[in-house]
């Protein structure tokens, strides 16, 4: 019992946690820190615990527990890659992430995920909810003011386009949620379309946020893999000389 109480205390850490700033957030962060937590709370009762067979039951769970921590990591580190290429190649945009704020200037903090696979094959998907005290206010699974973007990881070329794409949705849809919801339902509600078209009607303003946001992106990249290349060279022509 005591042991069940402890694992539904762990699954409501994870969906009730929420730092008080805003932030561009690797949403594994949190989560793995809570199941370790976990695990060295469920190693204390171990200790206490003379039964043999509530011993085998609760090394049950911690190899469970070991084994979530285990795959969410491997999510996690792909995540944080990504946050950090997106920091590097293009600052103003990781910037206007992490500090974006609704129309009435609320903090919103947006939670990235790397998963296995999404709903449809989707490589990505943002998603777009208003809060049930204020249509301004952002609403995702992690809360009020919170943007959930879960990506997967095809290739690291592959997923960072995702990102940038799924940021671009981001970028317009915080500051313009409540009149975007209005323009969203009338243009894809009861209209039958394929998932995919979802956010990308020519006339939709979050899928030009999103032409804009990838083509600066990609702009920058070029501009750093051009300096590389030339640093490479000129590297090269000192080796040569000498
Ligand atoms: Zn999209």
């Amino acid at each position: 019992m005591k042991k069940l109480c402890l694992l539904s205390l762990v699954f409501i850490a994870f969906s009730f946690f929420k730092p008080a700033y805003a932030e561009i957030i690797n949403g594994y962060d949190e989560e793995i820190i809570q199941a370790h937590k976990n695990i060295t709370n469920l190693e204390s009762l171990r200790e206490e615990t003379l039964n043999k067979a509530d011993q085998h039951f609760i090394n049950k769970d911690i190899s469970a527990l070991n084994l979530l921590v285990k795959k969410l990591s491997r999510n996690q580190r792909k995540t944080a890659y990504l946050i950090n290429q997106l920091k590097v190649i293009d600052p103003k945009l990781y910037y206007q992430i992490n500090t974006i704020r609704d129309l009435e200037g609320n903090e919103t903090d947006v939670y990235i995920k790397v998963v296995d696979d999404l709903k449809w094959n989707f490589l990505g998907a943002t998603n777009v909810a208003q809060s049930d005290c204020n249509p301004h206010i952002y609403h995702s699974a992690y809360g009020d003011t919170t943007v959930s973007v879960m990506l997967t990881f095809p290739s690291k070329a592959i997923a960072l386009k995702v990102l940038v794409h799924e940021l671009g949705h981001v970028k317009y849809q915080v500051p313009n949620l409540a009149s975007y919801m209005v323009f969203y339902r009338k243009a894809y509600f009861g209209k039958n379309y394929n998932s995919r078209i979802y956010g990308h009607l020519e006339y939709d303003p979050s899928h030009h946020s999103v032409k804009e946001t990838l083509k600066t992106f990609r702009q920058k990249q070029t501009v750093i893999k051009q300096y590389a290349k030339q640093q490479k060279k000129s590297e090269n022509t000192l080796v040569n000389y000498r």
